[in-house]
């Protein structure tokens, strides 16, 4: 999933300990409400000229089906398309991905990652798979991208299919766990079993993926402090390369919430509120610290962070260019923010005509942008101030005295020119940090 793309709902976000409806994480900068269809002429401008601002260059690519909506899920995805549909929806893709390989911006520019998310990517089948990897090297070279990443669900994969995704080019193989529990992964309408998730990693390590994450969710609905235990044995067990956790947050347009609408609130029973969800983050990052991981952000843990990149994550947070494909994907090109149309009929139409499907856009300023990849880097929980200065100019600890000083009154963070450091405490709520960040214009704003 293009978890960038997270939402929130205010930038007035009350610092409620329950869980309230609503989102949470925040993805980028400035908040999307901002962005307008009124911007895509200079959009269009920016994608026909070649490239003046030097940065690496990534491609999203959007798998939108599941086998079934998970019942937390905010994202674009359908569960009722058949093959012909699938078909269909790739060959759209594929003809959005050759005009982005030949617009003015990409001249000369080799692909430095390619992330496919969704949806459920490994809900293709081999030949779908084997199409669209062969269409996309019709335009980029695959091979010599440093990272391809592929979002899978457990119950989707067979062997024969993790060995063409090898053969393929996958280096990165992301395994959305998110408990090990069957009762858990059954209420909250997961489509896959516990199972499921031993039979494809054995068959991932076995076919010597260069590296394999495990996404968990902390505070699924029916869960428990021992059954999130037991969770975190298990995947110290596993031993994957890299472990990413997120916190339930329940935005609107989620199952879960049009439920607990319908009942009123949220049963505080059912739903664990941000103290419980943080303090399993805790002993998530402390028992995996102590099996031998190390920290390299506020959602992620790596088994040695000298070998075990995440390109995509850090070329992204460090102001690189990405082609969003797909239904209502999202990607940034020369500092503008770009957004494809949200429906599946304008998506297969605009391809149809042989345009972009773009459906909004905004560019940003260079203050705007120094704000971005500020928030985006305290993700990781320090920035060098010497390092962000240099490529922006001004000084990062003065022109925000005043937030480094609220962040440090409340033990979230040491600030020194050496360096910003967050505390645990303060990375595992960052998201909740960021908009005291925000220019004035965008607070108390919409977010989405
Ligand atoms: S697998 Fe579940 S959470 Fe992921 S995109 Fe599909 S429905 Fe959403």
């Amino acid at each position: 999933m293009q978890r960038f793309r997270g939402l929130i709902d205010s930038m007035t976000q009350t610092i409620s300990e329950k869980t309230e409806l609503g989102n949470y994480f925040i993805a980028n900068y400035p908040p999307f409400s901002f962005w307008k269809p009124g911007h895509l002429e200079a959009a269009a401008q920016t994608l026909n000229s070649p490239a003046k601002i030097p940065t690496p260059l990534g491609l999203y690519v959007h798998i939108p089906f599941c086998r079934k909506r998970c019942k937390f899920c905010y994202f674009r995805v359908y569960t009722d398309k058949n093959a012909r549909d699938v078909d269909s929806y790739l060959d759209a893709l594929l003809r959005e991905i050759s005009l982005y390989a030949q617009a003015p911006v990409r001249s000369g520019r080799e692909l430095k990652f390619i992330y496919f998310g969704g949806g459920t990517p490994s809900y293709l089948s081999v030949a779908q798979l084997e199409k669209l990897f062969h269409g996309i090297r019709d335009s980029f070279s695959i091979k010599n991208a440093g990272e391809a990443t592929f979002e899978c669900e457990p119950g989707t994969l067979q062997q024969h299919k993790l060995a063409a995704l090898r053969e393929l080019g996958v280096t990165r193989l992301s395994l959305g766990v998110e408990n090990f529990s069957d009762e858990v992964l059954e209420e909250n309408g997961r489509a896959h079993h516990s199972q499921e998730i031993f039979r494809a990693y054995s068959w991932a390590r076995d076919l010597g993926f260069p590296q394999i994450n495990i996404d968990l969710i902390a505070g699924m609905i029916g869960d428990s402090e021992a059954n999130w235990h037991d969770c975190l044995k298990k995947t110290i067990e596993l031993a994957p390369d890299c472990v990413t956790i997120y916190q339930l947050e329940l935005p609107f347009n989620t199952v879960f919430s049009k439920e607990m609408l319908m009942a009123g609130q949220p049963d505080p029973k059912r739903v664990a509120d941000w103290p419980t969800k943080r303090k399993w983050m805790r002993d998530a990052f402390e028992t995996l610290q102590a099996a031998g991981y190390q920290v390299s952000s506020g959602y992620t843990l790596v088994k040695d962070k000298s070998k075990v990149k995440f390109v995509y994550r850090d070329e992204l947070w460090h102001g690189a260019d990405m082609f969003g494909t797909g239904v209502a994907s999202f990607g940034h090109m020369q500092g503008i923010h770009l957004q494809n149309v949200d429906g599946w009929e304008a998506y297969l139409e605009k391809l149809a005509k042989g345009e972009l499907p773009l459906g909004r856009a905004l560019p940003i300023a260079p203050a705007q942008q120094r704000v971005r990849e500020l928030i985006l880097q305290l993700k990781t929980g320090h920035i060098l101030p010497a390092e962000f200065d240099a490529k922006f100019g001004g000084s990062l600890l003065n022109d925000f005295q005043e937030q480094w000083k609220s962040l440090e009154n409340t033990g979230m963070a040491a600030v020194a020119p050496e360096g910003i450091q967050l505390s645990l405490d303060g990375l595992l709520q960052v998201d909740r940090l960021l908009p005291r960040f925000f220019e004035p214009q965008f607070h108390s704003q919409r977010y989405t």
